[in-house]
């Protein structure tokens, strides 16, 4: 084609573009790209022709064997090189491949020029106890991913280059047609087997040694999750860009999700602690006192006031002792005490006797003959409440279901009369 003979200046510009001199290392060359690409980054305020040529220059020049053309015959041989379709990399590629995910944070990134699809955001679950969101932790997990294989870039293959998938064409995907009836057929859409739904195919001899043309090998990796205090049940802790790597995919997340163990003990509401705590009727009455160990083990003294009382179901609480707000733990909830008072089974005559001279006397024994002669007697029985109630239910499903097959029974019938 034209310009096979490169003027002078065809084999120097990438390298002013960097800014680097013509002898640079590989090094050299990532520092000063990394250094201008972030600088220069259009998210930054950048200009995006500048970015984009420092995308393509750090493109070739970090290739060695597209370094080399460009050095003996200029960036039209390249050009020349890269066949049909104009080549081209778009410089978010580059960037993103260069630095994973977007430095810039955010994930989601910019709409413009982004044409690799995003890598899934893989989710664990971690289970957490009330302690760990109360005092705040941390734990290491080790975990497996994929990443690019480190030699061939996530390339497959040892030259960089690959053929087109020759059954998808391209695509990656296929259609296959269904025959669901005489005039009725279904057209399925799947990922092409041969190409695995790349759309492309390495040459067996091309074929990246390391990873056998995958792409991508197994990497072990140890990530430390830090539970912060005042964290929540179902809060998500996000590792960005640290699941599976993909050739041409921005890397997505790894995300945990916090799954809060019952505590035998505290119950959690928002900011709040509630814990149960169950006083004889004695107790109740003329005081009480106990221990409640702290969910950081601290032993928190509860007492009663001189002459109150506490009446069964009665909450009380201690400000300040409930869970930290999280990212501002030195503040804190309140923590409940839901009190249960516990009555004796039975009283002697004698006890009644010691009651009724300090408490208030019974209304109910100052009815006169005459009215009780007037009344009926009755006969209390003990009941489980509960347990009737489950019985009532049942009952009433039982009628509703009955009443159900009598409707349809009958109307069965009257098709079948109908009929004769
Ligand atoms: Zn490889
Ligand atoms: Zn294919």
């Amino acid at each position: 084609m034209f310009g096979r003979t490169p003027k002078k200046s065809d084999n120097t510009k990438y390298y002013e573009v960097l800014g680097v001199p013509k002898g640079a290392s590989p090094d050299d060359l990532k520092k000063a790209y990394r250094k201008a690409a972030i600088k220069n980054h259009p998210d930054k305020g950048g200009d995006p022709e500048k970015f984009k040529e420092l995308a393509q220059a750090y493109e070739v020049l970090s290739d060695p064997e597209k370094r080399e053309i460009y050095d003996q015959y200029g960036e039209d041989a390249l050009k020349e090189g890269m066949g049909s379709g104009g080549g081209g990399h778009d410089p978010f590629d580059i960037f993103q491949s260069f630095f994973g995910a977007s430095p810039f944070g955010g994930g989601g990134g910019s709409s413009r020029g982004r044409r690799q699809r995003r890598g899934e955001d893989v989710t664990h679950p971690l289970k957490v106890s009330l302690e760990d969101l109360y005092n705040g932790t941390s734990k290491k997990l080790s975990l497996s991913r994929n990443v690019l294989c480190s030699k061939c870039k996530g390339k497959g293959s040892k030259s960089g280059a690959s053929m087109t998938c020759s059954s998808c064409q391209g695509a990656g995907m296929k259609v296959s047609i269904r025959h669901l009836g005489p005039s009725m057929i279904q057209q399925m859409q799947h990922p092409c087997n041969e190409c695995k739904g790349t759309g492309e195919m390495i040459n067996d001899k091309d074929r990246c040694q390391q990873c056998k043309g995958d792409k991508v090998s197994q990497e072990k990796k140890v990530l430390e999750v830090v539970v912060e205090k005042g964290m929540k049940h179902g809060q998500k802790i996000t590792f960005p860009g640290e699941a599976d790597e993909a050739p041409d995919t921005v890397t997505g997340d790894i995300v945990f999700i916090l799954q809060q163990k019952e505590h035998p003990k505290f119950k959690r509401k928002g900011e709040d602690l509630f814990v149960e705590h169950t006083l004889s009727l004695t107790e109740a009455l003329c005081g009480y006192q106990f221990i409640l160990t702290h969910l950081d083990n601290r032993q928190l003294l509860v007492k009663s006031q001189p002459g109150e009382v506490v009446k069964p179901d009665q909450f009380k609480a201690i400000n300040d002792e409930g869970m930290p707000l999280y990212q501002r733990s030195f503040m804190r909830g309140k923590l409940y005490i839901h009190f249960t008072v516990e009555f004796p089974d039975m009283m002697l005559p004698e006890h009644c006797k010691a009651l009724e001279a300090v408490l208030p006397p019974r209304p109910s024994m100052q009815m006169t003959d005459m009215e009780l002669d007037e009344c009926e007697e009755t006969t209390l029985h003990d009941v489980n409440m509960e347990e009737e109630l489950r019985r009532k239910q049942q009952q009433q499903a039982q009628e509703a279901y009955d009443e159900d097959d009598d409707m349809h029974g009958g109307g069965a019938q009257r098709v079948q009369c109908a009929q004769q």
